[in-house]
């Protein structure tokens, strides 16, 4: 329990990097949060409502952080294909440019070059949120792999290495460059909890 809690305690420390009151590089912290989702949200999750969703505020709220992003040039709205009722937001080149310094590149640096690898790291954090039940928090989004709504099957006319993936929850195909994307309506698989 001792280590555990030490564990707590350092992830607390942590926090400064994506949470702080003073903007950094002209971006609030949650502006960030909305850029950084976009740069990788799949096909789904790129409208206003989803974003509000994700970052756990109103949709007047997120609508001022467009408008912030936008004035910047750092996101742009366009017809959703979709829907053409509907927006999709996206990153602009200026954005992307911008990312590259992201507050929370070097953490992401750090965990890169942990000894224990990155995936094992991640797979423990995956594995103690799904213990907290992570629907019930903010920020909840994570890629098609781990989620309840894929479901897969191999496409005989290409034979058996070649899986065809589909989300049950919106009724459409993924392709493999949409697998590893951000969904705001991802929900965790149950995890095997054996000898756990
Ligand atoms: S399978 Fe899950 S994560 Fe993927 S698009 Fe569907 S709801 Fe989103």
């Amino acid at each position: 329990m001792r280590a555990a809690r030490q564990a707590v305690d350092l992830l607390l420390r942590a926090e400064n990097t994506w949470r702080f009151e003073d903007p950094q590089h002209g971006l609030s912290d949650q502006e960030w949060m909305v850029l950084r989702f976009l740069a990788r949200a799949n096909s789904f999750s790129r409208s206003p409502s989803a974003l509000a969703q994700f970052v756990g505020t109103t949709r007047s709220a997120v609508s001022q952080l467009l408008k912030g992003l936008e004035a910047k040039g750092y996101v742009e709205r366009r017809p959703s294909v979709e829907d053409k009722r509907s927006v999709s937001l996206r990153v602009t080149p200026q954005g992307d440019k911008m990312l590259t310094r992201d507050p929370i590149g070097p953490l992401v640096n750090a965990i890169s070059a942990l000894e224990l690898g990155a995936n094992n790291f991640r797979d423990a954090l995956r594995d103690v949120l799904g213990r907290l039940g992570t629907n019930q928090h903010r920020h909840h989004a994570d890629n098609c792999g781990e989620c309840i709504f894929l479901s897969s099957a191999s496409d005989p006319a290409k034979g058996k290495a070649q899986m065809e993936f589909t989300c049950r929850f919106f009724r459409s195909g993924i392709n493999s460059a949409e697998m590893d994307l951000l969904c705001f309506k991802f929900e965790q698989r149950r995890l095997d909890r054996a000898g756990g």
